[in-house]
């Protein structure tokens, strides 16, 4: 694995945004278009590949939007076990969404068509593309809900990718810290936090494990009880001494300064961390894709 090949993915959805008003917004031409990118990347590797809807209601008014979400899954592997991955596929309306989340987006396109279609592995892999995330995590709610009770449970685990390349990037990995169960997840994230931290690990990376904080897709999972792991490489806080002497990068300054804006672009991303996270996501969905890693729930 290498980040190369993400960034080829991430430099197709900055594409995408510049031809598309700045934004890959939900609704919106920039969201329909990176839908028919990812779709196009994972039918061309062979996956089996389905664009669930939803719809969304606008804010202020009645109008109604059917919005797609991504659904992708292995030929091979018992659909009794499902590791499941995921990242959302908006942007906000502010910007183009490159680092958040592009970068997430583009890490599963890489690791997908690195696997391939058929791989022989005892599980099912399945992925998956949200809409609509920076509006109420429409898109994943929707998944989740649409699900029957024997598809819920057949899903082991689901790993949340959202922002892996900040500028001034951290390593978090979130899924197993003390707390809660609404901030930690249910059991079995434990599980699941361990591996992300192992694999960042065999990177050389010593990442921070913390809980579930804000929001985003692994939320719906994690209400679901389906237990769920995270990783992010920061926003809107501050990097601390302690932090940079592990991670490099600048002390004081957030993670992101393009959070949420319009230079959230292509040029800003760290390559060094998507590669880092590229490498700890692969890793981690093939050991789980092996039956004897999935956890107990
Ligand atoms: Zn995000």
């Amino acid at each position: 694995m290498s980040g190369a090949g993400a960034l080829t993915h991430a430099e197709a959805l900055q594409q995408i945004a510049d031809r598309n008003g700045g934004n890959r917004a939900t609704p919106g031409p920039g969201y329909d278009a990176s839908v028919d990118y990812v779709v196009g990347v994972l039918r061309d590797a062979g996956f089996d590949v389905s664009t669930p809807t939803f719809v969304l209601r606008q804010r202020g008014g009645g109008r109604e939007t059917v919005v797609r979400n991504v659904i992708a899954q292995t030929r091979t592997g018992s659909a009794e076990h499902v590791v499941m991955a995921g990242a959302h596929l908006d942007s906000v309306p502010e910007g183009p969404g490159i680092n958040d989340n592009a970068s997430g987006v583009a890490t599963l396109l890489e690791v997908a068509t690195r696997m391939g279609s058929s791989p022989p592995i005892p599980n099912v892999v399945r992925f998956g593309f949200w809409g609509a995330e920076e509006r109420n995590l429409n898109g994943s709610k929707s998944y989740v809900e649409s699900l029957s009770d024997s598809e819920r449970e057949a899903i082991a685990l689901y790993l949340n990718l959202d922002m892996v390349a900040s500028p001034n990037a951290g390593y978090f990995v979130q899924g197993g810290a003390d707390g809660p169960e609404s901030r930690s997840g249910p059991p079995g994230s434990a599980t699941v936090g361990r591996v992300l931290v192992d694999e960042l690990a065999a990177n050389g990376i010593a990442a921070d494990l913390m809980r579930f904080e804000g929001d985003s897709d692994y939320a719906p999972f994690v209400d679901a009880d389906i237990p769920s792991g995270g990783v992010l490489a920061g926003d809107s806080n501050k990097k601390t001494t302690e932090q940079a002497d592990r991670w490099g990068g600048r002390v004081g300054d957030v993670f992101d300064a393009c959070y949420h804006s319009a230079c959230d672009r292509i040029e800003t991303l760290d390559r060094t961390a998507l590669d880092k996270f590229s490498d700890a996501i692969a890793g981690t969905i093939a050991r789980f894709a092996d039956a004897a890693e999935v956890p107990a729930r």
